[in-house]
């Protein structure tokens, strides 16, 4: 996550702008006041009672339970603070509960899977037969209901009358609310914000904060920056009095039923007193530019606001048919008022938040529902006060999407699918349809040929399986033959990828590691700054590479690199997220401000290059047929890196693997990678070679116990829970983060990352399953594979320090129950002699 202010240390007195009052903004200058910082004015465009944007007329259901961690705690708190926040004897939140119903089986089966993060993340939840769902919503038709996962925790956020009290509360506290008052520009200087300019005059500032809603992209571009949002309507409407509901609210506004959800056919619902209120995601997506609305402050009212625009009839006539269904109580109702209500979509579906990359202190966090608004106002003013959120931002990070996803085509397709795919059934590998292959590597087309299945990620394309390969599962030998998987499990899965581990730990394999991230860091200050911001000694000769992590100054898990040593001032860094160049591009341009003599360049050297990861105990054979340079391993120990020619192709070789197999990663650039790939092909056919995908990776990187940045560890994780303390060099002088390590170690820690095996040879779990100890959840599963060479699924888990090898758990998977192990780790060949032979 993007750092605090450079130039400008966190400190009280720093001059904050919000840029607007919704939720959003209301709720960040509370945080901020809360947390003492005292110089802070909110600019809103519209009139501060009833600002016009989409927190003025949200129907605010909070459904917490999310896949993403992050998101369900973000929606925690926000229940937990609107609790809280009352007048009158009243809080902004009406627990009323949340029940999400299905109609069809697979929903059912859903429903138990949610069940599962809701376990994991901490909320309580429950699953319910039909019986039970009509027994707690009597309105329901019984019928058509298979049954419902119930949330008492979940329900009704008083968004609009929040807002009110944030501002009346912080505003008491010294904030200052200008409304009526759009900002028109925003000032820089020395690329750092110096204030925002409104027809009234320009308001100094050290930070400003894009609370701007669905108007982000405009107020992003006063900067320059580009933000992928897109602003999209969404239609609700209220009946007419339910004589059913009659009696039951004492309020005009108010509710006794839980909130409800009937996804299978896009629709939720709440009581508005006797009326009810109906949301509808199934329409056709209704894009909007949120510069083309043209309304001014004067004219905001509640039938009249930028974000509500005219109802379209015809789009909600299935809505309504399906509403009556569910809901027979409606059938003696109409539609008494209904809007086309404006929000951001994004195209991942994730919220935006994070400093911008190029402009010290602008920062935007937009694209929130009502649901995380406090969690994501928490986040940000924990950002700016100490540089850190206590939950992890990867997933909300603006920085986090490749330069090809911020195309407006890009961002415009994908927000438009997120709408239409809001409610449905994803599996967590499936890929997007459309756009495909924006990123191919040089070795594509002989991918293709080979008959690989592709998914994406991050616009790459990237093989799984190669159907090629499927020859070889006759071959198999018994002991690595697929286990047959549960349908779910099965999906974006191949019994293939059990041959390729086989080859792969039997003979040679090529894998294509083009995706990863490559960093070209450079320069007479180069080294200075890794060793400043890396755990690890990196000031190694040349030719040496080092496993490292990216710290932040709590000690938590930035990142994790491989930094490779290429010359006395040229390094060359494997990274993960486009995050971590926005990180070491701005300490790069901290350094040099400092000191400009220790200028730094930082190149993403990944699209113009590619790598193949050769490996398997045949590995160094071939080499060796098409190479005359020395490759055994005197020639080239582990973990070191040079320059070589193969086939004649000048590349790169490091001696490294995730897999766990002897082999190189071997670089080249970009117009030398077909030929790359082709001579080793060639020359592999004597040894079997093969192309293998990342389900085997997968698989075999678990094996050795090698953790993913973003699953398998995270800011919110520090290098001894994660098991990666053994890249932290404590006797280091200096790193960012070195003094919140001091007195930590695996013993102190309260939790850690366990490997498990499952005792039954055959349940393959996915990751962030609930793990139980005796009947009680205790930690969640991170990464899973079935373990070819172990014949086991394996999952990964943070589980209590209390745990020990060989302790018995339990993971819950769509409601059953599996048992598994706690196992000393790497699974496969701890003493590393495969690697280092
Ligand atoms: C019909 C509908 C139903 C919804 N239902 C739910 C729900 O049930 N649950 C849920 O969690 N979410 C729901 N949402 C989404 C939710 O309403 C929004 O995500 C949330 O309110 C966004 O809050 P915000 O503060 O970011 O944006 P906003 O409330 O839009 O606030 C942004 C503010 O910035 C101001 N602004 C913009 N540009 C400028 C400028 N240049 N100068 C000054 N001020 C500026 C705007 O005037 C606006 O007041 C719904 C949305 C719609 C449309």
């Amino acid at each position: 996550m993007a750092s605090a202010p450079t130039s400008l240390p966190p400190t009280l007195s720093a001059r904050v702008v919000i840029i607007g009052a919704g939720i959003v903004g209301a709720n960040l200058a509370d945080e901020l006041v809360a947390r003492g910082w005292n110089n802070i004015t909110v600019v809103e465009q519209g009139p501060l009672d009833l600002p016009g944007g989409s927190t003025s007329h949200a129907p605010g259901l909070v459904f917490q339970t999310n896949p993403s961690k992050t998101m369900t705690l973000f929606a925690k708190y926000t229940v937990e603070k609107l609790l809280s926040l009352e007048k009158d004897g009243f809080s902004c939140f009406n627990q009323v509960g949340g029940l999400e119903v299905a109609t069809t089986d697979e929903r059912y089966e859903e429903l138990k899977r949610k069940l599962g993060y809701a376990t994991s993340w901490g909320i309580e939840a429950r699953l319910l037969d039909a019986a039970g769902c009509a027994k707690l919503y009597p309105l329901l038709n019984e019928e058509l209901v298979l049954g419902g996962l119930h949330i008492p925790s979940d329900g009704l956020a008083l968004a609009a009358r929040a807002t009110q009290l944030l501002i009346e509360r912080s505003r008491e506290a010294g904030v200052t609310y200008l409304g009526s008052t759009p900002v028109t520009g925003i000032e820089q200087s020395s690329g750092r914000v110096s204030g925002v300019e409104t027809p009234n005059g320009t308001i100094p500032a050290d930070i400003v904060v894009s609370c701007a809603g669905f108007w982000g992209v405009e107020v992003g571009a006063m900067v320059g920056m580009s933000i992928p949002l897109l602003p999209l309507a969404h239609q609700y409407v209220k009946t007419t009095a339910v004589p059913e509901l009659k009696g039951r609210n004492e309020l005009p506004n108010g509710a006794n039923l839980p909130i409800l959800r009937h996804q299978d056919q896009d629709l939720y619902y709440r009581e508005h007193g006797e009326q009810y209120g109906i949301g509808y995601y199934g329409h056709r997506p209704m894009p909007v530019v949120a510069a083309s609305l043209g309304m001014t402050p004067q004219q905001v009212n509640e039938q009249n606001m930028p974000s509500r625009m005219a109802f379209t009839p015809e789009d909600f006539e299935p809505a309504w048919k399906a509403s009556q269904e569910l809901l027979p109580a409606l059938r003696e109702t109409e539609i008494a008022d209904g809007f086309n209500g404006i929000f951001s979509f994004t195209p991942d579906g994730g919220t935006i938040v994070g400093q911008s990359p190029d402009v010290d202190g602008f920062y935007v966090a937009e694209a929130v529902w009502v649901t995380h608004s406090a969690g994501v106002a928490r986040a940000v003013a924990e950002l700016l006060t100490t540089g850190r959120s206590t939950i992890d931002l990867a997933e909300c990070d603006v920085s986090r999407f490749e330069e090809v996803q911020f195309a407006r085509t890009y961002v415009s397709e994908t927000s438009q699918q997120n709408f239409v795919e809001i409610y449905d059934i994803i599996h967590p590998l499936a890929p997007r349809e459309s756009p495909r292959n924006l990123r191919v590597s040089p070795f594509h087309a002989r991918q293709r040929e080979l008959g690989a299945f592709f998914l994406e990620a991050g616009g790459w394309e990237r093989p799984f399986w190669y159907e090629s390969n499927a020859l070889l599962l006759d071959k198999l030998p018994s002991e690595w033959q697929p286990i047959e998987r549960d349908s779910w499990s099965a999906r974006y899965y191949s019994p293939i990828a059990a041959a390729e581990a086989w080859k792969t730990r039997t003979a040679v394999a090529m894998y294509d590691m083009t995706p990863l991230r490559r960093l070209e860091v450079s320069g007479p200050g180069a080294i200075d700054l890794l060793q400043k911001l890396t755990t690890g000694d990196v000031s190694k000769k040349p030719g040496a590479v080092t496993y490292t992590l990216l710290l932040n100054e709590q000690g938590g898990i930035r990142s994790d690199i491989t930094v490779a040593r290429l010359d006395e001032e040229t390094f060359q860094v494997g990274a993960n997220s486009p995050v971590d160049l926005v990180y070491l591009t701005r300490e790069a341009r901290r350094q040099r401000q400092e000191d400009p003599l220790r200028w730094v360049q930082i190149r993403d050297v990944t699209g113009g290059t590619c790598c193949v990861g050769l490996w398997g105990p045949l590995a160094r054979d071939l080499v060796s047929t098409i190479s005359d340079d020395n490759f055994s391993n005197d020639g080239l120990r582990y973990f070191r890196a040079k320059k070589a020619t193969i086939g004649g192709v000048p590349v790169t070789a490091m001696r490294l693997s995730y897999v766990g197999e002897l082999g190189w990663e071997i670089y080249t650039t970009a117009d030398n990678g077909q030929r790359l790939w082709d001579v080793l092909w060639q020359a592999g056919q004597p040894f079997g070679v093969i192309a293998a995908g990342r389900t085997a990776f997968n698989a075999l990187r678990l094996e050795k116990g090698y953790r993913a940045w973003g699953t398998d560890m995270t800011t919110e994780h520090d290098p001894y829970e994660a098991g990666v303390g053994f890249a932290v060099r404590a006797a280091k002088e200096a790193f960012v983060g070195k003094a919140a390590l001091e007195g930590r170690s695996e013993d102190t820690a309260s939790r850690r990352l366990r490997c498990l095996t499952v005792d039954d040879g055959r349940s393959v779990v996915l990751g962030k399953e609930p793990v139980f100890r005796e009947g009680e959840p205790v930690g969640y599963v991170t990464s899973a594979a079935f373990g070819y060479t172990i014949g086991k699924p394996i999952a990964y888990a943070y589980l209590p320090s209390w745990v020990y090898e060989g302790d018995p758990m339990e993971i819950e998977y769509f409601g059953n129950w599996i048992r598994a192990t706690v196992t000393r780790e790497p699974v496969f060949d701890p003493e590393m002699r495969r690697l280092r032979g």
